[in-house]
């Protein structure tokens, strides 16, 4: 967004709380590659320019790529600046920060979708002995004590961190939700290569059936690795892992409670991966790519034990740590607006928000289906920074003119 508002000669400034890729820096385990390859994540006026165009960037790599990003379009970052409070003001928004208050017609909240780890309400019955981590707080095995490992959530986080564990001599047993299953490689190709090429990761949020259902679909069972391996529940369940159903509750004595619909979770994954990989086939007939690439070939159907079991006493069956995959939600508790709807989400459409002046980036389904990917920002950036230009010509002409003006920036924007 910044990199398409300096186009439009549009002044702006960023308000960022730590450093530049701060939630790589500090949200994310150690080993976690990016599950997209490194062609993919082209940004405005900047994509990748190495010799390993397939491969996936690792932590640090990730965290290089995006603080060169913002250095190459020298975008105007204030670091370690903590939004506290957003709220109407006179013709635009008042933003207050730990360094002091800015005033600005219009607002882009860029503020993530992955701030705060979702945790089940039963999670406080969880027995004081065993400890518990998130997606967001599991850095590396290290950092776990020696014993069984219950991972709720089978989406990429759950499932890279079930197999890392699971690796480091830990039994781990991991309760399965819907998840999305999905070969890393097919027809010789990577999944998000035929994903891009046939369109499905540019399907717009107003073409949708069930835009709100679409905004609420869990992340692809993808992973990253050297060796471009599918991580699905059969490679998990070959490593060792045990899979359990869907977690449902927590009895006040410590016992785990799983749904039994562990069978039919697999079965609907299953199917709904089919569907995609039948798509692509059609996309690749269509356009001529049968006998260039290799012929079909699918994956064997999820294998699931005969009778998965329905309860566990968390503490008899060795659990020394839960972690919890459940996905991860924003956090807006800074903003004095009346935007957020019953579930404390922006109500939005497609990124415009019921506010005049205020834009939202990054979140899963917000134009686009690749829109929360890094891949997804361009574009997402383009039409909203457009429909931003065209929101301060018609609303304050002569006041975009003196954003242009000699004056110094701190002179009009900001208030100490
Ligand atoms: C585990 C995980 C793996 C992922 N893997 C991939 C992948 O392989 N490929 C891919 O394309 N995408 C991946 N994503 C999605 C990826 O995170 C997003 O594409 C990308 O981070 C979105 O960027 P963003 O700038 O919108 O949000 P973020 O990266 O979350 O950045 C938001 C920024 O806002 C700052 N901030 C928040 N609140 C405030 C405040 N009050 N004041 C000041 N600053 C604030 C934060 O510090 C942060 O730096 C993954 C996400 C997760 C959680």
């Amino acid at each position: 967004m910044s990199r398409c508002l300096a186009e439009r000669s549009i002044d702006h400034v960023l308000l960022e709380r730590g450093e530049v890729a701060n939630s790589w820096r500090t949200e994310r385990w150690e080993s976690l590659r990016l599950l997209t390859p490194n062609w993919q994540s082209r940004l405005p006026a900047f994509s990748y320019d190495g010799n390993d165009p397939n491969g996936y960037r690792t932590l640090p790599e990730t965290i290089a790529f995006i603080a060169a990003y913002a250095k190459a379009i020298s975008a105007p970052v204030r670091t370690h600046t903590t939004v506290t409070s957003v709220r109407s003001a006179d013709a635009g928004y008042l933003v207050r920060t730990n360094r002091g208050d800015w005033r600005c017609r219009t607002v882009v909240l860029a503020s993530g979708a992955c701030n705060i780890a979702r945790v089940p309400s039963f999670g406080a019955r969880v027995p004081p002995c065993v400890a518990q981590l998130t997606a967001q707080s599991y850095r590396s095995p290290g950092q776990l004590a020696d014993g069984g490992v219950l991972v709720v959530g089978a989406s990429s986080s759950g499932t890279q961190i079930a197999l890392e564990l699971q690796r480091s001599g830990r039994p781990v047993t991991l309760s399965v939700g819907e998840h999305i299953r999905a070969p890393r490689v097919y027809r010789g190709k990577d999944l998000e290569w035929w994903m891009d090429a046939a369109g499905v990761l540019d399907e717009r949020y107003d073409q949708v059936e069930d835009v709100a259902r679409a905004r609420r679909v869990p992340s692809l069972q993808l992973a990253g690795t050297p060796d471009r391996s599918t991580l699905d529940l059969n490679a998990l369940t070959e490593a060792g892992v045990r899979l359990v159903g869907r977690l449902a509750g927590i009895t006040e004595d410590g016992k785990a409670q799983f749904a039994g619909s562990l069978r039919n979770m697999c079965a609907l994954s299953d199917l709904k991966m089919r569907r995609l990989l039948d798509l692509i086939d059609e996309w690749a007939r269509t356009n001529g790519l049968d006998g260039t690439v290799e012929p079909p070939d699918r994956l064997p159907p999820t294998r699931v034990e005969a009778s998965p079991p329905l309860g566990m006493d968390v503490v008899k069956s060795g659990i020394k740590t839960i972690i919890w995959a459940t996905g991860y939600r924003p956090d807006y508790s800074w903003l004095e607006l009346p935007v957020l709807d019953r579930k404390g989400m922006v109500s939005h459409d497609g990124g415009i928000v019921c506010s005049p002046g205020v834009y939202l980036m990054g979140m899963q389904f917000l134009r686009r289906r690749k829109s929360a990917l890094i891949d997804g920002a361009g574009d997402d950036a383009r039409d909203l920074s457009a429909h931003l230009a065209a929101y301060l010509d018609n609303r304050a002409p002569a006041a975009r003119g003196s954003q242009r003006s000699t004056k110094g920036h701190d002179d009009w924007h900001r208030e100490r």
